[in-house]
C-alpha cells in the first residue's frame, strides 16, 4: 500500500521556477493571507491552536500555545523570529523549503505576524546556506514589490518588514535563545530559562521563536481549516511532517510522511528509503537528528511521531533519521556524534564543557584499541552528570545541548554495549578499516 503523505509543503516542488512569486500566486499563493486579513488576529491563533501544529524544529511544543504565550497587552514591540539555523546533524529539511517554496515561507510569516501583532520578523539562516540565504532574499525583494511586506500589508493599515539575518556557522545559534543573542549581535550563547522569549525575548520584548517548516504549514491550515490538519495525524500531533532519511539505505533523501509511518516503513517503503543496500541488515537507527538515543532494530516498529516515540524513551526530534548497517562500527559512529557537540559547547555550563571532550577522548581510546577495564563506567559516569539517565533526567544544563551530547552516550552504551566490550577485549576496532574508508579519517 503506497505510504506517501497529501503535498502539503512540497506541492509546488518540481514546477519550474517554484521559488518565485509568479509561481506561487499561480497555485493560489498568498490567497489565504488575503483572507486572513478579514479575520480577527485571535481567531488565527485559535485556528492553529486547534490544528495541533506542533514545531518541526526538534522540540514539537504545540505551536498554538507557543503564540498564545506573548502578552496581548505589552507595550513593547514583538517579533518573530524564524529559527532556519538548520544544523541538527542528519537533518536537512528546512534548506529544501527554503530552496524550493520561500514564498510558502514568507506567507505563513506574514499570517502568523498578522495574528501575532508582530511588525518585524527575522529569518536567521545557517552560515552555510549562503545559497538559500540568495534565495530567500530574492523572495522577500518580490514580496517587498508586490505589496505584501512594508509599510501595507496587502494595502491594510498593518506594517511588515522581513529581514533575512546569517549565522557564522555555530550549531548553538540554532538554539533559540543562542539565535535571539546573535541577532542581537552578540556571541550565540543560550540564555537560562525562564523568562521565556514569548515574555522576554528579542531586544528584550516579546518574541515568537517557529522553525521553517512550522511556519510553511501555517498557509495550509489556515487555507483548509484547523479540522482538516488535526486529523492528518494522531491526537495531539496535526500534519504530515518531513523527515531526513540517511545513512544505509538504498534511496536516502527528503520525504513527506504521515505521522503514523513507524521507522521500518519508512526505510523498508518503495515510496521512501527503498530497503537497505544488498547483504545489509539494520543495527541501529536515530530517529530524530543525532541529539535523539539510538534505536535497535527490535524498536522500528514504532511511528515517527512525537508522543509515540516519547513513550519509547526517544524523540521525534528533527526528523533526521540516521539508518547504520551490521557494517557499521557503532563506537565510532558515537565517536564521531560526541566529538560534534564537544566542538559545538559554548562553554557556559561545566558538566557540558568539560564532559563533552572527556567522553570524545574515551571513545577515540576505545576505537583506536587502547580501551581498558574501567573506560566504559567512565563514559557513563561522564554522560551521567551531564544528563541523568534513565528515566531522562534532562535539563540540568542551561541549554539541551548537554543532553544532546549525554543521550546518544547512554543509548549507544547501553543498547550496544557488547560492542564497546569487544573493542576493549580485542584491543581493536572489530569492523577493521573499513568503517574508516567508509566514513573518512578522523583525528580528533
Ligand atoms: Fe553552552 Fe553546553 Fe551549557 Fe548549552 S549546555 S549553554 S552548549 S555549555
Amino acid at each position: 500500500m503506497p505510504l506517501a503523505a497529501e503535498k502539503i509543503i512540497t506541492r509546488n516542488w518540481g514546477r519550474p521556477d517554484s521559488w518565485t512569486l509568479d509561481a506561487y500566486k499561480g497555485t493560489g499563493g498568498y490567497a489565504t493571507l488575503e483572507k486572513v486579513l478579514g479575520m480577527q488576529p485571535a481567531q488565527i491563533i485559535d485556528e492553529v491552536k486547534k490544528s495541533n501544529l506542533r514545531g518541526r524544529g526538534g522540540a514539537g511544543f504545540p505551536t498554538g500555545m507557543k503564540w498564545s504565550f506573548v502578552p496581548k497587552d505589552s507595550p513593547k514591540p514583538k517579533y518573530l523570529a524564524v529559527n532556519a539555523d538548520e544544523s541538527e546533524p542528519g537533518t536537512f529539511k528546512d534548506r529544501y523549503i527554503l530552496e524550493n517554496d520561500p514564498h510558502m515561507l514568507l506567507e505563513g510569516i506574514a499570517i502568523a505576524s498578522f495574528g501575532l501583532g508582530v511588525h518585524t520578523a527575522y529569518v536567521y539562516v545557517r552560515g552555510e546556506f549562503r545559497f538559500q540565504a540568495e534565495r530567500l532574499q530574492k523572495a522577500i525583494d518580490e514580496a517587498y514589490r508586490a505589496g505584501i511586506f512594508g509599510k501595507k500589508l496587502l494595502g491594510r493599515d498593518f506594517a511588515l518588514d522581513c529581514y533575512v539575518v546569517r549565522g557564522a556557522g555555530a550549531y548553538i545559534c540554532g538554539e533559540e535563545t543562542g539565535m535571539l543573542e546573535s541577532l542581537e549581535g552578540k556571541k550565540g550563547w543560550p540564555r537560562l530559562k525562564p523568562p521565556f522569549p514569548a515574555v522576554v525575548g528579542l531586544f528584550g520584548c516579546p518574541t515568537v521563536v517557529n522553525n521553517v517548516e512550522t511556519l510553511a504549514a501555517v498557509p495550509a491550515i489556515l487555507q483548509k481549516g484547523a479540522d482538516w490538519f488535526a486529523k492528518l495525524g494522531p491526537d495531539k500531533s496535526g500534519g504530515t511532517r518531513m523527515v531526513c532519511l540517511s545513512g544505509s539505505v538504498n534511496r536516502p533523501g527528503v520525504f513527506k510522511v504521515m505521522l503514523s509511518t513507524t521507522v521500518r516503513e519508512l526505510i523498508e517503503s518503495p515510496d521512501f528509503g527503498q530497503g537497505m543496500p544488498p547483504g545489509r541488515k539494520v543495527k541501529a537507527v536515530i530517529p530524530g537528528g543525532s541529539s535523539a538515543p539510538v534505536m535497535t532494530a527490535d524498536e522500528l516498529d514504532v511511528a515517527l511521531e512525537f508522543e509515540a516515540l516519547k513513550q519509547i524513551q526517544n524523540m521525534a526530534g528533527s526528523g533526521g533519521v540516521i539508518v547504520m548497517d551490521d557494517a557499521t562500527c557503532l563506537v565510532r559512529s558515537l565517536w564521531r556524534v560526541s566529538r560534534f557537540y564537544a566542538e559545538e559547547s559554548c562553554g557556559q555550563c561545566t558538566p557540558c564543557r568539560e564532559g563533552t571532550p572527556w567522553m570524545t577522548r574515551v571513545l577515540r581510546k576505545l576505537e583506536e584499541g587502547r580501551g581498558e577495564e574501567g573506560d566504559i563506567e567512565t563514559l557513563l559516569n561522564v554522560a551521567q552528570s551531564i544528563a541523568p539517565y534513565p528515566p531522562m533526567g534532562l535539563g540540568q544544563t542551561i541549554c539541551a545541548l548537554g543532553d544532546a551530547a549525554a543521550l546518544p552516550v547512554h543509548s549507544f552504551v547501553v543498547k550496544f554495549r557488547q560492542e564497546f566490550e569487544d573493542h576493549i577485549r580485542l584491543g581493536k576496532c572489530p569492523f577493521g578499516d573499513k568503517p574508516w574508508g567508509h566514513y573518512g579519517a578522523m583525528t580528533a
